[in-house]
């Protein structure tokens, strides 16, 4: 009885789910950008130690135009640690010409910084030896819901890009909330995989190598200015306070790969840091004068961070401010 009523719960929210996705507010043009189009390139990051940034990052990250998903690589003495295996083939065929073009030694470890499709759809695709990380959550999303988050993937990134052949493929290594996994690879190259809790979504994990100073941000940072968060996965109070522990955590120097951008540094990901702590003071303000949210949406404009990102009206007033007076009001008014 009590395991029918658990399915029955289970079956609603996927309906409920799957609801709230065709009804998902769509952003000004889709695809966000365009899968069969976009150009990977290698940047060298240290020695052994490189990013895989899609090749318009240097001229539109700053043109606020959404960029596709960076990623990496790591060449120990053991073998290769790779960040991201992307959203298609068509990209992680791209992502492995540019490992291979540096070394051949075997790919022993594939993170995934997010259960979004861009970061992990082509799982399916590394060679058989090679482990999945992942987030535990990630790892238990993906294992239930891969039909939904691949809808939910095209309804973003447009049919016919690939995303429809991806194949579930399960995590080999999950790494729980408020824990860190810490990777040798020989050589000096210690990888450290970091799940400090909601930044984006529950799913989110950091990749930073402490000796290095190189750190791989994923979704939770998107890219420095003019872009804002993606808090499009129903959450804020916990992300505000993780992005800004996660920023506090990094030393000066560190190098930034964030999760759509070019590779930047500190003072980059600041941005994203205001932007969430206005956010969070405005609403704040809002819901203690017993505002409703539309009112708090008509108010809460935030002009000053509004500086050319494509997509800020679509994130900032469908996602970021009425997540932020949910979790406040929830808060704030007990
Ligand atoms: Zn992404």
């Amino acid at each position: 009885m009590l395991k029918l009523t658990y399915k029955c719960t289970i079956a609603l929210l996927l309906l409920l789910s799957s609801l709230t996705m065709a009804q998902m507010p769509m952003p000004p043009k889709v695809p966000i950008w365009d899968a069969n189009k976009v150009e990977l390139r290698l940047q060298k990051l240290s020695e052994d130690v490189y990013a895989i940034i899609p090749s318009t990052v240097g001229v539109e990250t700053t043109t606020g135009i959404p960029q596709a998903t960076t990623g990496g690589f790591i060449v120990g003495e053991k073998g290769i640690l790779m960040v991201e295996v992307m959203l298609n083939k068509r990209l992680f065929d791209q992502q492995m010409k540019l490992i291979r073009s540096i070394s051949d030694k075997p790919i022993l470890y594939a993170v995934n910084t997010s259960d979004h499709g861009d970061h992990c759809f082509s799982n399916y695709l590394l060679p058989d030896a090679t482990l999945i990380i992942q987030n535990e959550f990630a790892m238990e999303n993906l294992s239930k819901n891969y039909e939904g988050i691949k809808q939910f993937m095209i309804s973003l990134f447009g049919k016919d890009r690939g995303i429809e052949n991806s194949v579930y493929r399960p995590a080999d290594i999950v790494i729980p909330k408020n824990s860190n996994l810490k990777v040798e690879l020989g050589g000096g190259k210690v990888v450290e995989l970091m799940n400090i809790g909601t930044a984006q979504s529950p799913a989110d994990l950091f990749v930073w190598m402490p000796q290095q100073k190189i750190f791989w941000a994923g979704n939770p940072f998107i890219a420095e200015s003019p872009a804002i968060p993606w808090l499009f996965d129903g959450y804020f109070l916990e992300p505000a306070a993780n992005l800004r522990k996660m920023y506090d955590l990094l030393p000066e120097g560190t190098v930034v790969v964030p999760g759509h951008g070019k590779i930047t540094n500190k003072a980059g990901i600041k941005y994203t840091i205001d932007y969430v702590e206005a956010l969070k003071e405005q609403v704040q303000k809002a819901v203690s004068e017993n505002l409703t949210l539309e009112q708090t949406k008509a108010r809460v404009k935030m002009p000053e961070f509004n500086k050319g990102y494509v997509l800020f009206d679509w994130l900032h007033f469908n996602f970021n401010v009425p997540n932020a007076f949910k979790d406040i009001s929830s808060t704030q008014n007990k």
